[in-house]
């Protein structure tokens, strides 16, 4: 798509899963919000609180009383965090859609950066995380999970991406559209193809040292990218069964 072709008055999204945040989310609507309104298009904010119990839910409403550029989507219950990108990236009707995470780790001061890159052509704008704040463990697993995917994986999908970063419209239909269940939405923003650029983000601290996908959820959301992106996995039960027939 030529620069040119974008809308005029476009209309930004921000999806955001909330997961017991109630904590943090006065501020963190103020800084979005600020963000948004820097960028000088018309915005619009998606919480897609999936299932808290935390107060999260009166106090998105509140905000959706407060502000008409709100838009709540209350879970029935916990679906987990890529069910609940999945559903805002469904709602959200913006020329652009941001996504983003709720516990400002992802600094919204970058969507401005994120808005310029599109209106500049790009159609996916990802941030890469650098100066992660998380402890050993977690940043070893990380590394070994990128290092991996990285070479098992039939499409390039950069290393230290995550969800953070800014679809075209063309691009979050191409996601919508898609019928896989177990999603890794880095992956299928890479796999979709188009125009796309990383810019470096800074990952900041969580607000509470509680993070709300566990250790056990990263695990299978590890295995549903290597799973979604590489036969490796595939090949590795032919080779076994092959082998077997053999003995
Ligand atoms: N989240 C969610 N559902 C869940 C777990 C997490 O919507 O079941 C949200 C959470 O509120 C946050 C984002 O997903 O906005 C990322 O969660 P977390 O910070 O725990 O992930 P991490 O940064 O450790 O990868
Ligand atoms: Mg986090």
């Amino acid at each position: 798509m030529k620069t040119s072709e974008r809308p005029c008055n476009p209309l930004i999204s921000v999806v955001l899963p909330v997961y017991n945040e109630q904590a943090v989310l006065q501020e963190l609507h103020e800084r979005v919000s600020v963000a948004l309104r820097s960028t000088g298009c018309r915005h619009e904010i998606v919480y897609v609180n999936d299932g808290s119990h935390d107060g999260s839910e009166s106090a998105l409403d509140e905000l959706a009383d407060r502000d008409p550029a709100v838009r709540v989507l209350h879970f029935s219950r916990n679906f987990g965090h890529q069910a609940a990108v999945q559903a805002g990236m469904a709602d959200a009707r913006g020329d652009a859609v941001v996504v983003m995470d709720s516990d400002l780790q992802d600094d919204p001061n970058a969507i401005r950066h994120f808005v310029q890159f599109w209106k500049d052509g790009y159609d996916v704008v990802y941030a890469v995380r650098v100066a992660r704040k998380e402890g050993l463990l977690k940043r070893t697993l990380f590394s070994s999970f990128y290092r991996l995917l990285d070479a098992v994986a039939s499409v390039d999908i950069p290393r230290d991406a995550g969800n953070f970063g800014l679809v075209d419209r063309r691009v979050a239909d191409c996601i919508n559209r898609l019928a896989d269940r177990d999603r890794y939405y880095p992956g299928l923003r890479s796999w979709v193809g188009f125009k796309q650029i990383g810019v470096v983000v800074e990952r900041g601290r969580r607000h509470d040292d509680n993070p709300r996908v566990s250790l056990w959820g990263l695990v299978r959301l590890a295995k549903s990218a290597i799973f979604s992106f590489s036969s490796f996995p595939l090949t590795v039960f032919h080779i076994i069964a092959a082998l077997s027939m053999c003995t």
